[in-house]
């Protein structure tokens, strides 16, 4: 069984609604996994700084305008009015949830759960709509068996199991809709996956049940060699291995979750990206396959901390970077980019919750500097140390812009950069210029 997965923008109206219902009407049994329609996961979380701010007459304004829009959503999307009532029922049901958490005080909890209103929602109508179109599909939900541990990581063995519990109970379904994104915590709280996490959810589905493919449908023909939303004359890459994909994801590229590469690598189950909007387009195919001897993208993440610890006692000293990583490690701060010299370290991170107590306990070994507002710039590719060329070329597109850090050697597939923020798009072009053109 393949997996399916529809991004906000491919089920962002009716008619996109419709469109990916024509999609999936191909008689094969498959799992769809849906995010919210686009927009409204921002808009829930425009409620919820409302209601933490206790404006519910503000959050109340919102709720009103959204569920207007979902009534016009409604009335395009059905053609009868069995089922146009049916929709404006689940319309009606989701937004008195929304209703009950303006009445009382907002907590994290309550924030969670509004949050998971709109998978709720777009399920609910495309689950309806296959069934007004006569198609035999069912709701998979998502609360019921996505789930994560104390460490706030997928609990693969209760995902699998719960997951194929749902299936056997409805062995004759064609079509299976679940929500991406949503889950419960370990204590059984509503809880999600983290922004754009509906790509994990399809991932984490394809592993559980060995699925024979796992697509993520989106707006664009599969992943550029650049970021379109500040590159020019960007193409799409045919191919690429799972690790490339995974540091592309990691490193900026929005059209995958950062974590999502990960459970379908580890069961080998090969991700397809594909554009909703030119479905014949061939795509993006993630596998174990590389192309060899070719770089095949750059992607770039946002607000980086670069922190350097220079220290007379690193001169010869083991242990030093062992006392430097564990005060990273103590304050659960993932380290991204690492460099060393003779006389100090540099590395970088991304969560800066606990920087001033990681500087203070930095401090104690040496003078410790701080540059925020940078940006990681990783380039993708077959960059196996013995094939000569490749890091001159990525080296020399960047010799008009300062670069901070440089990492190479660290996997067989990347070299990165560490550049000012106000930089990236300029090195973005110029990597491009260079590499691509
Ligand atoms: P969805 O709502 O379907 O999950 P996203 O907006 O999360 O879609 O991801 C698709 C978007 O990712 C594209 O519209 C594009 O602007 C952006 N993007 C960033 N980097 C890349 C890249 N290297 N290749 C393709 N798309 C990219
Ligand atoms: N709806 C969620 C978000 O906007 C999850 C997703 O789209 O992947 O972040
Ligand atoms: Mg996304």
């Amino acid at each position: 069984m393949k997996v399916l997965k529809f991004g906000g923008t491919s089920v962002g109206s009716a008619q996109r609604m419709k469109d990916v219902a024509q999609l999936i009407m191909d008689g094969e049994r498959k799992i769809v996994v849906l995010s919210a329609m686009s927009g409204t996961t921002n808009t829930l979380v425009e409620i919820s700084e409302y209601l933490y701010r206790k404006n519910a007459e503000g959050a109340n304004d919102i709720i009103n305008r959204l569920e207007s829009k979902y009534r016009r959503h409604v009335d395009e999307l059905y053609a009868t009015d069995e089922y146009k009532q049916k929709g404006l029922e689940l319309i009606r049901y989701h937004f008195d949830e929304l209703r009950a958490h303006t009445k009382d005080i907002f907590t994290l909890f309550d924030e969670k759960a509004v949050l998971a209103e709109g998978e709720l929602i777009s399920t609910g109508m495309v689950n309806l709509y296959l069934q007004e179109q006569g198609v035999n599909s069912v709701l998979l939900p998502a609360l019921e068996y996505m789930r994560t541990d104390k460490n706030a990581e997928p609990d693969a063995t209760y995902i699998r199991e719960k997951l194929l519990e749902q299936l056997e109970q409805q062995p004759d379904a064609d079509i299976y809709i679940t929500q991406g994104f949503i889950c419960r915590n370990a204590y059984g709280e509503i809880d999600n996956l983290q922004r754009g996490g509906s790509d994990y959810t399809a991932s984490l589905i394809g592993a559980a049940i060995k699925a024979e493919e796992i697509q993520i449908w989106t707006d664009i023909d599969g992943m550029h060699n650049n970021d379109p939303r500040f590159v020019d004359h960007t193409a799409p890459v045919r191919n690429l291995h799972f690790e490339e994909a995974a540091e592309l994801a990691y490193f900026g590229a929005k059209i995958l979750h950062p974590t999502c590469i990960q459970p379908a690598k580890f069961a080998h189950i090969p991700v397809r990206l594909l554009n909703t909007m030119d479905p014949k387009a061939p795509g993006t195919l993630i596998s174990n396959e590389t192309e060899l001897h070719k770089i095949k993208a750059v992607a770039a993440k946002d607000n980086i901390t670069a922190i350097k610890i220079k220290s007379g006692r690193m001169l010869l000293a083991y242990g030093f970077l062992r006392k430097v990583f564990e005060i990273f490690e103590s304050f659960h701060t993932s380290i991204d980019m690492i460099c060393t010299s003779e006389v100090g370290v540099s590395v970088t991170i991304d969560n800066t919750s606990h920087l001033a107590e990681i500087l203070d306990e930095l401090r104690k070994f040496g003078t410790v500097t701080v540059d925020s507002n940078m940006c990681i710039i990783c380039v993708v590719g077959d960059l196996d140390w013995e094939n000569v060329g490749f890091e001159a070329k990525a080296l020399d597109a960047m010799r008009e812009i300062p670069v901070r850090m440089i990492s190479f050697g660290g996997s067989n597939y990347n070299i990165s950069f560490l550049v000012r923020q106000e930089d990236k798009k300029r090195a973005l072009q110029a990597l491009s210029d260079e590499l691509f053109s």
